[in-house]
């Protein structure tokens, strides 16, 4: 009778206080940006849910992909729009219920449309009753229990049709987009650092990517279109996402040049974390992002970590620390990076990779390491090389900006310092 509405819930916990209005101000834009293309009549908002009706000619699929990818959703559900009648509310009820296996049951009424002449407890046990006569009716032997029931019919009283739903699917959960802060995402080619940027995300970050890429590869082989392609996955998370490109084989020779063997990666890995650093302070973000995972290589190992980040001056975050690759991998194929991070790319740092890695370095060690090195002009070749890629979500589509030079070479000066 009339079109698809989903009805989205929120986790309450993040519903502090005075932090409501923001929180839930920020879903709501997302929700309305995400469906963006898709015909909307309009999105509700009675209490502690929205309610998303979808226009003329809507495609529910590609309402629900889009859904499914927004931070904040706790679950959702497809509900039926039914006539504002109780006999055409337990017929819905009942073909909601039906296909669905359970032993205990309950119905819950909400009404935010006072107008409708059934109380929330009537509805209920109108509703709960007839279900009831019915099942048994079938043979099914099931039971009334309000409290954790194994199924439960939903039924919205909005103004309009009714709405009854059964099940609900989770959502992506975590919290909505943009209202965590800015952070910079060290972002490879590989599993590890799209899936850490994903999980920051989910949390309310708002993330600018920092590529490092190597110009020794041959043509088609550099890992700036994975990085790109990446970037372009993770971008409906925020809806906007920088990618700074940072062309890294000569700051590698430099390294090469002038430090001793063992060290070189991890020489790399400081050089790369100062370099964000600038580009983090350049967007007023207050940490970074790794996709490190505790051990997995040589450069991982916690004594590495520690002594590699000495160097940085903001905090790094790995949010990967504790999950094995499996784990990683599992979450690279639902999130749909996996498939870019599989293409074969040219990745910088095996270059001129030590035939023995240092396993236990000290902050002091590769300091001193770095002693022969300009670190400063070597940070400053980095930010003034680099290009930045920008994209956006729009219209259910992710469009990217041509990449231009980030900085005039004297603004690249004061970014740094
Ligand atoms: P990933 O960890 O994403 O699978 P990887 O295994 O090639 O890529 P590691 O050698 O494990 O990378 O590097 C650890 C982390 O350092 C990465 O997760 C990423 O955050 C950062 N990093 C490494 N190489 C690059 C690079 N070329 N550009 C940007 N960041 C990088
Ligand atoms: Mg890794």
């Amino acid at each position: 009778m009339s079109n698809p509405v989903i009805v989205v819930h929120y986790h309450e916990l993040w519903l502090k206080g005075r932090n409501r209005r923001f929180f839930l101000g920020k879903l709501f834009t997302a929700l309305r940006q995400s469906f963006q293309g898709i015909p909307v009549e309009r999105i509700e908002q009675p209490g502690d849910r929205f309610i998303v009706r979808l226009g003329d000619g809507a495609p529910l699929d590609e309402a629900i992909k889009r859904l499914e990818r927004i931070p904040g959703v706790a679950y959702y559900a497809v509900a039926r729009p039914v006539e504002r009648n109780m006999e055409a509310l337990c017929a819905a009820a009942w073909d909601e219920i039906e296909p669905v296996r359970f032993e205990a049951f309950a119905v819950r009424a909400k009404r935010s449309d006072k107008t409708f002449p059934h109380s929330t407890m009537e509805i209920e046990s109108v509703v709960g009753r007839s279900l009831l006569d019915k099942l048994r009716e079938r043979g099914r032997d099931v039971h009334v229990r309000l409290k954790d029931p194994d199924v439960t019919c939903h039924i919205e009283v909005t103004p309009g049709p009714l709405l009854v739903y059964a099940r609900k699917i989770p959502g992506m959960g975590g919290l909505p987009a943009n209202t965590a802060g800015r952070m910079t995402c060290l972002l490879s080619g590989g599993y590890d650092s799209a899936v850490a940027a994903y999980h920051m995300m989910k949390r309310g970050a708002h993330l600018s990517f920092v590529h490092f890429y190597g110009t020794g590869a041959q043509p088609g082989e550099s890992s700036l279109h994975v990085a790109s392609g990446l970037a372009r996955t993770l971008t409906p998370y925020q809806f906007r996402a920088k990618l700074y490109r940072v062309p890294f084989e000569a700051i590698q020779r430099e390294i090469v040049r002038a430090a001793p063997e063992g060290v070189r990666i991890l020489l790399y890995r400081r050089m790369m974390l100062r370099i964000a650093e600038a580009f983090a302070r350049r967007d007023r973000a207050l940490a970074l992002v790794t996709g490190d995972s505790l051990g997995q290589v040589a450069s991982q190992t916690l004594r590495n970590l520690v002594a590699v980040d000495a160097a940085a001056r903001m905090p790094v975050f790995r949010p990967l620390i504790g999950t094995d690759k499996m784990e990683i991998i599992a979450t690279a194929k639902k999130i749909g990076t996996y498939e870019i991070s599989s293409e074969p790319f040219h990745d910088c740092c095996p270059v001129f990779m030590p035939r023995t890695p240092e396993l236990s370095a000290r902050p002091q060690e590769l300091d001193e390491a770095e002693a022969n090195l300009d670190v400063a002009s070597l940070i400053t070749q980095g930010v003034q090389g680099a290009t930045l890629e920008k994209f956006a979500f729009t219209g259910g589509r992710v469009e990217a900006t041509e990449p231009k030079s980030v900085l005039p070479a004297d603004q690249s000066h004061a970014a740094i310092a």
